[in-house]
C-alpha cells in the first residue's frame, strides 16, 4: 500500500478567539496534483501555511513524508518548495542571479538558464523580477520553488489574475512538474483549473472540508442527485459542484 506523502490529522487553527480551521483531516499521495478550493476566508492559505512549517497550528497532527512537523519542520522544508510572493525577491538582481542566489541559500548545483528554459524564461535572464508580466512573473515563481529539487511544491492560487493563455501555459508546466514526480499542492478559485489539473480535490468552506474526491466523481455525485446543467452538453461542472456545496452568497465581507 502507498504512503500518504502528506497526512493531516484533526488540524486546527485558532486566530486569537477566531477559529479559521476547524479541525480537518486529508491525505495527499505521492505524485498527484492534489486541490484546496473554497471561497476567499475559507482556510486554504492557513492550511498550507502550516503544513510548509510557516505557521503555527493550534492543534492537529501534520506529517510529511513520514516527517513529523511538531518532531522535525526542519526537515520537512528541506523537501519542500513553496511559491514565494513577489515581495521576496531582491530588487536589484536579476533572473539569473537571483536563480543563483537561491542555489546558494539551497546549497543546490543549479545552471540557471536550464532552470529559466523549463519556464520558458531564459530571454528573460538579465531583465529584473519587476519588468516581467503577471504569468512570466509567475512562471519565475514557480522556476524558483524547484532549485531544491523537493518532493513536494505548493502553490497558492498560482493563477489568480492571469489571462487565459498565461492561465493556459501554467497549467502546462504544474503538470510537466508532476510527470517527473512531484507531488503538487495548490489552491485555486478557477473551478475548469481544477478539473483540468487535479486529480484529487478537497472542498473547503468556512474551516470545514465539505467535499473531497475527484472532480469526476464530484460531478458524476451531483448529476445522481437530479442536478441538471440548462443546454449543456454534459449534464453538470465542477463550479456547479462548487457552488451547489458553498453557496452563492459573498463570504469575504
Ligand atoms: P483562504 O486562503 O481560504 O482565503 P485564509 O487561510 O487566508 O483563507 O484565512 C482564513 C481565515 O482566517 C479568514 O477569516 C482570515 O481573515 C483569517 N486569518 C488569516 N490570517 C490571519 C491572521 N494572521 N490573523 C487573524 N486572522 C487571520
Ligand atoms: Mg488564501
Amino acid at each position: 500500500m502507498v504512503e500518504p506523502i502528506i497526512s493531516v490529522r484533526d488540524l486546527v487553527k485558532n486566530y486569537g478567539d477566531f477559529n479559521a480551521v476547524k479541525g480537518i483531516s486529508f491525505d495527499v499521495m505521492p505524485g498527484e496534483i492534489f486541490g484546496l478550493l473554497g471561497p476567499n476566508g475559507a482556510g486554504k492559505s492557513t492550511t498550507l501555511e502550516i503544513i510548509e512549517t510557516l505557521r503555527p497550528k493550534t492543534s492537529g497532527k501534520v506529517v510529511v513524508d513520514g516527517i513529523d512537523l511538531d518532531v522535525n519542520p526542519g526537515a520537512i522544508k528541506k523537501i519542500i518548495g513553496v511559491q514565494l510572493q513577489a515581495a521576496g525577491y531582491y530588487p536589484g538582481l536579476n533572473l539569473q542571479e537571483l536563480v543563483e542566489m537561491f542555489a546558494g541559500l539551497y546549497n543546490q548545483k543549479v545552471d540557471p538558464l536550464v532552470l529559466l528554459d523549463t519556464v520558458q524564461l531564459r530571454e528573460k535572464a538579465k531583465n529584473k523580477f519587476k519588468q516581467l508580466s503577471g504569468g512570466q512573473k509567475q512562471r519565475f515563481s514557480i522556476a524558483t520553488t524547484l532549485i531544491n529539487k523537493p518532493k513536494i511544491i505548493f502553490l497558492d492560487e498560482p493563477t489568480t489574475g492571469l489571462d487565459p493563455q498565461a492561465r493556459r501555459n501554467l497549467w502546462e508546466l504544474i503538470r510537466e512538474i508532476k510527470s517527473k514526480g512531484t507531488t503538487v499542492i495548490l489552491t485555486t478559485h478557477y473551478m475548469d483549473e481544477a478539473e483540468f489539473l487535479c486529480d484529487r480535490i478537497a472542498i473547503v468552506d468556512a474551516g470545514n472540508i465539505i467535499s473531497l474526491d475527484t472532480p469526476d466523481q464530484m460531478i458524476d455525485d451531483l448529476v445522481a442527485t437530479g442536478f441538471e446543467r440548462p443546454k449543456q452538453v454534459k449534464m453538470a461542472n465542477l463550479e456547479d459542484v462548487f457552488l451547489h456545496l458553498t453557496g452563492k452568497t459573498l463570504r469575504d465581507i
